[in-house]
């Protein structure tokens, strides 16, 4: 996860509301693959840990995952997997071909870390990531002979730095492997085994804003317009429970609600970048927006704004040197696949009952994964697995210095996440 500004997540219990309703038909299928997933899982939970645990002493960083690698794509080969290594940085990807027709369904892992007071640490969660994908790999490749088409897991460098997604796209990776369906998962700060997710957007697209000014005759007026022009874009207004960032969990106007108040808004940062550098001024500000039509109406709004105003004919000179608008942080942003969230949110509720939660807000904190350019090319889902056990202090809160997890996350994650897979590979 990439964070660019810190919310804190607060935390409150989240109740039974907006948990999925079980369609009746069908909820006998596969009943038999599910339990041997979750059997599987539990005998092999202990030596999960151990990985887990060598993992998170080991943190690398992005771009320098090559002992992470080594020990993943040496546990893929000792299960029997087909690795492919090293497209677009120190990637692996593990292919379980049940030899079978059939879909071919991916799930990703990041498994880089992040610089930390003490150096380098896994506070983002992905040695956990990496150890529950490789869970599911052996897990599933134990259910080999009940499988149809092919499984591909996919562990990603430099999530972190925003680039690791894109390299391997770059590097062949759509030529390597070709997913039909593409499915990642979160360490969030939720209590451990609730897992969550919602179509579209799961965070606000957010972006750094430039107004860019070309031979200004009043620049103090104009800086200010333009301060002005990118905060007047702000839909939430200024007494709204929306700031108070307890409210994200709230049961009836949090994210889990479908009256969220987390939808449809547009957030503008206080604060504003100014430069002037050879008679052009750039003034900056840092926009969010929870939809991508949202977002698009900025660019309209900025332009009509400067049009309109009162001192436009002074800032900007006629000489073909118009103002002008640019977007300087425009990246990727995950956006889940109607048809195939709803499924998978069923799916895993239909085994695993009150665990599994649709959300219908929008989180609004300047979070975001490069999993959104997979999804740019691969329809899927991204999820949001709870890790906290707040009883015991430990608060999965990615970036933050003192991020924990609970160690049973894995067991969640690999039984959910194994379940997952199977019924997509079932689903036509
Ligand atoms: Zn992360
Ligand atoms: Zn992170």
């Amino acid at each position: 996860m990439k964070s660019i500004t810190r919310g804190t997540f607060h935390i409150i219990l989240l109740c039974s509301l907006a948990l999925i309703s079980i369609k009746e038909a069908g909820a006998a299928d596969n009943a038999l693959i599910h339990q041997q997933i979750q059997q599987k899982t539990a005998a092999i939970y202990s030596e999960l840990v151990a990985v887990r645990n060598d993992l998170h002493q080991h943190p690398e960083l992005s771009g320098e995952e090559q002992r992470t690698a080594n020990k993943i794509a040496a546990s893929l080969t000792a299960l029997g997997l087909n690795v492919i290594r090293d497209i677009g940085g120190h990637s692996v990807i593990g292919v379980l071909d049940s030899g079978k027709p059939g879909k071919s369904v991916a799930w990703r892992a990041d498994i880089d870390a992040i610089p930390t007071a003490e150096g380098v640490g896994h506070n983002c969660g992905h040695d956990v990531h990496t150890t529950i994908a490789l869970g599911m790999a052996e897990v599933l490749y134990s259910l080999k002979s009940q499988l149809t088409g092919k499984l591909i897991f996919v562990f990603q460098p430099a999530e972190e730095t925003y680039t690791g997604a894109r390299a391997m796209l770059d590097e062949g990776f759509l030529t390597a492997v070709k997913p039909d369906e593409f499915y990642a998962a979160h360490i969030s700060p939720m209590p451990a085994g609730l897992v969550a997710s919602k179509s579209g957007y799961l965070y606000a697209d957010y972006r750094q804003v430039n107004l860019v000014f070309n031979n200004v005759v009043k620049p103090k007026a104009t800086i200010a317009l333009a301060k002005q022009s990118i905060a007047s874009l702000q839909s939430v207004a200024k007494e709204s429970p929306f700031w108070n960032t307890a409210n994200l969990m709230d049961p009836t106007i949090g994210l889990g609600h479908p009256n969220t108040i987390y939808q449809d808004y547009v957030v503008v940062e206080n604060r504003f970048n100014v430069e002037q550098a050879n008679g052009v001024l750039t003034v900056s500000g840092y926009v969010s927006a929870s939809s991508e039509a949202l977002m698009q109406t900025v660019n309209k709004r900025l332009r009509q704004k400067i049009a309109n105003s009162e001192f436009a004919a002074s800032f900007v000179e006629v000489n073909n040197q118009a103002t002008q608008l640019t977007y300087s942080l425009q990246r990727g942003n995950i956006n889940n696949a109607a048809h195939f969230t709803e499924q998978s949110l069923q799916s895993m509720a239909k085994v695993y009952g009150g665990s599994v939660l649709k959300l219908y807000g929008v989180i609004p904190d300047g979070r975001g994964d490069d999993f959104a350019y997979f999804q740019q090319h691969i329809p899927g889902t991204y999820f949001l697995l709870g890790g906290s056990d707040f009883s015991k202090g430990i608060v999965s809160m990615p970036h933050a210095p003192n991020f924990a997890v609970d160690q049973r996350v894995i067991e969640f994650g690999v039984n959910y996440f194994s379940s997952l897979l199977v019924e997509r590979l079932h689903t036509h």
